[in-house]
């Protein structure tokens, strides 16, 4: 799929989500930023929009923090969502995913604000909990907004599937790369290269049994982008 339909797409599936997220009751809010640290991952679509959405002196901005940022240890995954879930489907065991240590503030953060806000990638809108993480020690979310996030994620990375994964500063540092960036848009993005991992196409949902009827309509609508 080229790229600006790839966007369009994404903005779709994060309008889905959105639709959601506005009926949940939750204690999210710009402001809270207990979730944003050096875990977030991200699709290659999701970075790329983000570089090319940004005016040149906002982009300029970010890759200074990209480059201050470059040396810190964070997380870095080693299956995609949808590799897992062929995976299991399978009946095989993930491997221990890398924890080189622990997570620090996301980067990303200025005077406690997402300096990306309006354009951050869909496992930074996910993060949602009925309590106040930093009161509460850890987030409450319900189980079916779990799994309507992992088939979003399921989504967006079929959607990419000829690109990448990574943590949301590698791929961004990609991103920044004048050439590695032109090689995602042409569809020639080599991810190991790039150390990142490839994405594939969802096979098969990681869809609790429980869930399937509440989220027929989301299933629906997710179909429909995909088209
Ligand atoms: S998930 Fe927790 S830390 Fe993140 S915005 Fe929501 S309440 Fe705040
Ligand atoms: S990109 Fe923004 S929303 Fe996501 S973790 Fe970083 S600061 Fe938080």
């Amino acid at each position: 799929m080229e790229v600006e339909r790839k966007i369009k797409a994404l903005e779709a599936v994060y309008a889905v989500y959105d639709e959601f997220a506005r009926t949940q009751a939750k204690a999210c809010s710009p402001r809270c930023t207990t979730c944003c640290t050096t875990r977030v991952t991200v699709t290659t679509i999701e970075a790329f929009k983000v570089r090319t959405a940004l005016f040149p002196g906002e982009w300029s901005r970010l890759s200074e923090r990209l480059s201050a940022h470059a040396g810190i240890k964070r997380f870095r995954p080693r299956l995609t969502t949808n590799t897992l879930a062929a995976l299991c489907a399978e009946g095989g065991q993930p491997p221990p995913e890398n924890e080189e240590a622990p997570p620090i503030p996301c980067p990303l953060l200025t005077e406690e604000l997402c300096s990306i806000y309006a354009l951050r990638p869909f496992n930074c809108r996910c993060f949602t909990s009925r309590v106040p993480c930093a009161r509460e020690g850890t987030a409450e979310v319900e189980e079916f907004a779990l799994s309507l996030n992992t088939v979003c994620l399921q989504t967006i990375e079929h959607l990419d599937s000829d690109g990448c994964s990574g943590n949301l500063l590698d791929v961004l540092a990609v991103m920044d790369d004048e050439r590695k960036r032109a090689a995602y848009a042409a569809g020639t993005l080599a991810c190991g290269a790039a150390g990142l991992i490839g994405n594939r196409p969802m096979r098969v949902l990681m869809l609790p049994p429980e869930h399937r009827a509440r989220m027929e309509p989301f299933l629906r609508k997710l179909r429909e982008i995909r088209v």
